[in-house]
């Protein structure tokens, strides 16, 4: 083992739901479900096997995204690795396809299975067909509070709507959280790998802590503020949970706020929704009027935060800056790419999902059909007005004001129409690419 230093006896340990089982040995297969605590495939890994190999493969993929992602997985890798070695294991590291390296590590160790957390896009239910197709394969939840495919109406694979889905998925009994194993054994004579290297704390540890001080400051002020786009006041959880960092179930869980909870139904509503079509991540659910139109200008300046609409452009700097949006900013700004310029949802969503550090197939399409009017859901008919949206949303413009340097000079929610202020708007920033309540006709039009 390269990376040799020993596993320490750390006294930080949880229960003991050790009870060694009849495989020899078991490869837990880690894909975002980076944690030690409440995950499921490894609980039971340990419980079920004598020895296992915790597993990560690094696809090639997953580092050439985003720079600030591909620091967040280093750093939750190493984290976790640090987190097994103190329960007498290590996270062994491969670099290729995952289903060939996966199959590569368990001949390696003899390993009788493979336990992976259930996943919902098509990428994921192919590397769980291929494995099967040469390991057995033990898929656990965890990925989601409820996972996919248990709470369904009667007579369809899936709910298209919200209200009756949540309804049920709040009545039916959750399963309990899983505790941390307390000791874990390594196979023998599996070369660990090397980690991608890492110069930032962050994974599980960091996570955790994260949601104590959620827990303990923001849960309580989240229903009032959640809206409220310069509060800036929402859980930021979505990044954590979209690496498995913390478990949707335990936030689920310990979060005293109904409308919190509420917001993770919407996670597992749109995961539900894709693992039963896993083609929607690509095609629209319900077909629309009307051809999208070719606007290669219109949607440079949606994306470079230049659409002379302040709350729209806002919105789109502080993704590009940070690779984070106020929810209702994504709203809006998706509504005004889909509806006011009228360009493909599609070319939204890739936008998102290049920069996004909570980028996830489910949430990400099933929001974007939603805004664009082709997912489930959706009120037909239904545009933003992106200057009413900003006078309810950002009421004194200090969101406007905090990404739009150009804008800063001007006080109060007149920030929201720069166009009224003809000659006194300088700073170069620029006109409305198009006019609103005549794009609103448009796309009423279209029917
Ligand atoms: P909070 O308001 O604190 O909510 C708590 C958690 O609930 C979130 O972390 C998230 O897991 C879940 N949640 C909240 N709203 C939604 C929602 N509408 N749909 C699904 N889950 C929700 N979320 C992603 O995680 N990944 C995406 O790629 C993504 N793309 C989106 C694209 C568009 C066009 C829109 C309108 C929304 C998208 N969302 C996505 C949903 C939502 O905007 C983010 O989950 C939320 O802004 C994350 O911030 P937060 O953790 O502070 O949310």
């Amino acid at each position: 083992m390269p990376r040799s230093d020993a596993a320490d006896s750390d006294s930080e340990r949880a229960c003991s739901c050790e009870t060694h089982g009849p495989l020899n040995c078991a490869v837990v297969l880690f894909t975002r479900d980076l944690r030690v605590h409440d995950n499921p495939a490894l609980a039971g890994a340990a419980r079920e096997a004598d020895r296992v190999v915790p597993l990560f493969v690094l696809e090639e993929r997953l580092l050439a995204g985003s720079a600030p992602r591909a620091r967040l997985l280093a750093a939750a890798l190493h984290d976790l690795d640090r987190s097994l070695r103190r329960l007498g294991a290590a996270l062994v590291v491969r670099r290729g396809d995952v289903a060939a390296e996966t199959i590569r590590v368990v001949r390696e160790s003899n390993a009788q299975a493979v336990f992976v957390a259930e996943d919902v896009s098509a990428y994921a239910h192919r590397r769980e067909q291929r494995l099967s197709e040469q390991v057995e394969v033990r898929s656990f939840p965890g990925i989601t509070v409820v996972p996919p495919g248990v709470v369904t109406p009667s007579g369809r694979e899936c709910y298209r709507v919200f209200t009756p889905y949540h309804r049920a998925w709040a009545a039916m009994p959750w399963r309990a959280p899983e505790q941390r194993p307390a000791r874990l054994t390594i196979a023998d004579g599996v070369e660990v790998g090397d980690l991608p290297p890492s110069s930032s704390e962050g994974g599980e540890t960091a996570a955790r802590a994260g949601l104590e001080r959620w827990l303990a400051e923001g849960d309580s002020l989240y229903a009032g503020l959640r809206d409220d786009l310069a509060a800036d006041a929402t859980s930021k959880l979505s990044i954590p949970l979209h690496l498995g960092l913390i478990s949707p179930l335990e936030v689920a869980t310990r979060s005293a706020n109904r409308e919190l909870v509420r917001q993770l139904a919407w996670r597992d509503f749109y995961a539900q929704l894709l693992a039963a079509n896993t083609w929607s991540a690509g095609r629209d659910l319900n077909p629309r009027n009307g051809e999208w139109s070719d606007d290669p200008v219109g949607l440079a300046a949606w994306k470079e935060g230049l659409t002379g609409y302040p709350v729209v452009d806002a919105g789109m700097r502080e993704l590009a800056a940070t690779g984070f949006m106020h929810n209702r900013a994504r709203m809006i700004v998706a509504s005004f790419l889909t509806k006011d310029l009228n360009v493909d949802w599609r070319e939204g969503a890739a936008h998102f999902a290049s920069l996004l550090l909570d980028g996830d197939v489910a949430s990400n399409t099933g929001n974007w059909q939603w805004a664009a009017g082709t997912g489930v859901d959706t009120r037909p008919g239904r545009i933003f007005n992106p200057t009413l949206q900003a006078q309810r949303y950002d009421r004194s413009g200090d969101y406007v004001r905090r990404w739009i340097p150009e804008l800063r000079g001007i006080p109060g929610a007149a920030v929201h129409e720069p166009w009224r202020l003809g000659p006194l708007l300088g700073g170069g920033y620029p006109a409305p690419i198009v006019d609103h309540a005549a794009a609103a006709a448009r796309y009423r039009a279209r029917g």
